[in-house]
């Protein structure tokens, strides 16, 4: 298993289903972990949750489409567990439509949290990671953002940016000891999936190769393995993980 023993590691949407099992994993591999919330009730919940695991994860109030608030939740990560050296932007929404009924609403929406941020929260982190020669970025992307989706132009768009961010930051910041990827999950079962009618679920999964749908936890293993010093070879890549359903 990867140790990320003294390491400290912000994921973004950690009460989420992939989220947390994300800030399971780097816990477990050592790190200490944090991540942020904006619902309270649902914060606390998690978190004691997660104390009955046995792992302290420290949680903020937090937008992430809010620039201010994103800088004092990586502020507050500083004071409290010391310099950030890994970075889990996973916070994401969507808000389907046909294109001809999208409202500008939706698409704003989606844009401000699964685009703007990758911009407000890396922003405050990334010279952090640079000065200490090390440091690991990892966006959640998705399948949807590779190969497209009928009903949701907003959702993929912004999914397909994350991925353009992650090339280019990657170049900036390589010779600094810092790697940025992209992990693009395809059908998860997680509540949201889960939540969908049995019939379609069925058929969603006879579209997948290897039958099933994914795990949060398979997801966080493949994070966990970006977060090793083995990964540090890795920068700039997009790492497809849907059982085979789009292949590139
Ligand atoms: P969930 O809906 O379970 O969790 C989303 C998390 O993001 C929650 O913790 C939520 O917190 C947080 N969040 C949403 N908006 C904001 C915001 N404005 N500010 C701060 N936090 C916010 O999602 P999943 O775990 O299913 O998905 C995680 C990521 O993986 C997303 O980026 C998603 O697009 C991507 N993905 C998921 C797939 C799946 O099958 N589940 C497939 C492919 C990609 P709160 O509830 O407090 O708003």
């Amino acid at each position: 298993m990867t140790n990320l023993e003294g390491k400290v590691a912000l994921v973004t949407g950690g009460t989420g289903g992939i989220g947390a099992a994300i800030c399971l994993n780097l816990a477990k591999a050592g790190a200490k972990v944090a991540t942020n919330y904006r619902n309270q009730e649902k914060a606390e919940a998690w978190q004691a949750a997660v104390k009955e695991q046995g792992f302290d994860i420290k949680i903020y109030q937090a937008d992430v489409s809010d620039y201010e608030a994103c800088e004092a939740m990586a502020a507050k990560v500083v004071s409290d567990l010391g310099p950030i050296d890994i970075l889990v932007n996973n916070a994401g929404i969507t808000k389907d439509g046909m294109f001809k009924k999208m409202t500008k609403d939706k698409w704003d929406a989606v844009m401000k949290i699964n685009v703007d941020s990758l911009f407000n929260v890396t922003r405050h982190v990334v010279e952090g990671m640079s000065e200490k020669g090390w440091g690991r970025i990892i966006n959640i992307s998705s399948i949807n953002g590779q190969k497209g989706q009928m009903g949701q132009t907003n959702y993929t768009t912004s999914k397909a940016a994350m991925h353009g961010f992650t090339m280019s930051l990657a170049q900036e910041v390589a010779r600094k000891g810092v790697t940025v990827n992209t992990v693009s999950p395809g059908y998860i079962a997680t509540e949201m999936v889960m939540a969908v009618p049995e019939d379609i679920r069925n058929k969603i999964i006879a579209g997948i190769p290897v039958n099933r749908l994914g795990t949060s936890e398979e997801i966080a293993a493949l994070v966990g393995f970006l977060c090793s010093n083995e990964a540090g070879f890795t920068t700039g890549a997009d790492f497809a993980m849907n059982g085979g359903q789009h292949m590139m």
